[in-house]
């Protein structure tokens, strides 16, 4: 089951991944943005982590509401309140313990949540190009009765290639935007990151 603990691996996961690639997100966002998100990330779940650590919550909601709560008030740029609100509309979405399909209706919420937050649709350069391919390869892989490792490792190549995808892209949201046609030709920040989000789901919920 994809309880508390399973959910607190996969986020611990994620804080490692986001350490460990922090250079290259930083590099991907110097060369449309402002060269912060790999440190803003890196920030935000270090201080996720700290809290983990210090108080480890024992339901799905309570921790992804921490986990929310925690990118919210330490990350500055825009991908805080975009990740911070994807995570407070899961715990708004979860149950007590989830199934896969369970997981990935909570992962639509987080997804739903960004996009009314910030506004982007596919096609604009953002996390949004690689999380919704990712919920829906999620989606379609239980409709399709696959188990948990298969979905899992689905949804991390559908966010790989929605990433990928964003390279040619010129962006409408964020400051990439303020680039204009000089945006084209660089694979987003937040869409890298969130390919980080879903390999750590891979590895640690499939
Ligand atoms: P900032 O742009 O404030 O420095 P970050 O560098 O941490 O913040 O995050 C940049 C990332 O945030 C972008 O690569 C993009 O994926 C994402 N982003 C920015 N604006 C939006 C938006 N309106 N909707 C969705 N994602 C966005
Ligand atoms: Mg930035
Ligand atoms: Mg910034």
């Amino acid at each position: 089951p994809v309880d508390a603990t399973a959910l607190s691996a996969w986020i611990r996961e994620f804080a490692d991944l986001v350490a460990r690639n922090r250079d290259e997100l930083t590099a991907l966002d110097s060369a449309i943005g402002d060269g912060d998100h790999g440190v803003n990330m890196d920030r935000g779940l270090t201080a996720v982590v700290a809290a983990l650590d210090a108080e480890p919550p024992d339901t799905p909601s309570a921790l992804f509401k921490k986990v929310g709560m925690t990118l919210i008030s330490k990350v500055g740029g825009a991908s805080g309140p975009l990740y911070g609100t994807a995570f407070l509309r899961m715990s708004a979405a979860a149950d007590s313990v989830l199934d896969g399909p369970g997981f990935a209706k909570v992962l639509r919420s987080g997804l739903d949540g960004v996009v009314a937050r910030g506004k982007a649709s596919p096609g604009d350069k953002t996390m949004v190009d690689a999380l919704t391919p990712a919920v829906e390869a999620l989606e379609t892989a239980f409709a399709g009765g696959a188990d948990v490792t298969a979905a899992f490792q689905a949804a991390a190549d559908a966010a790989d290639q929605g990433r990928e995808a964003t390279v040619p892209l010129v962006a409408r949201k964020g400051r990439a935007s303020y680039l204009g046609e000089r945006s084209a030709g660089h694979a987003d920040p937040g869409a890298t990151s969130v390919t980080l989000l879903m390999r750590a789901a891979a590895s640690t919920l499939g």
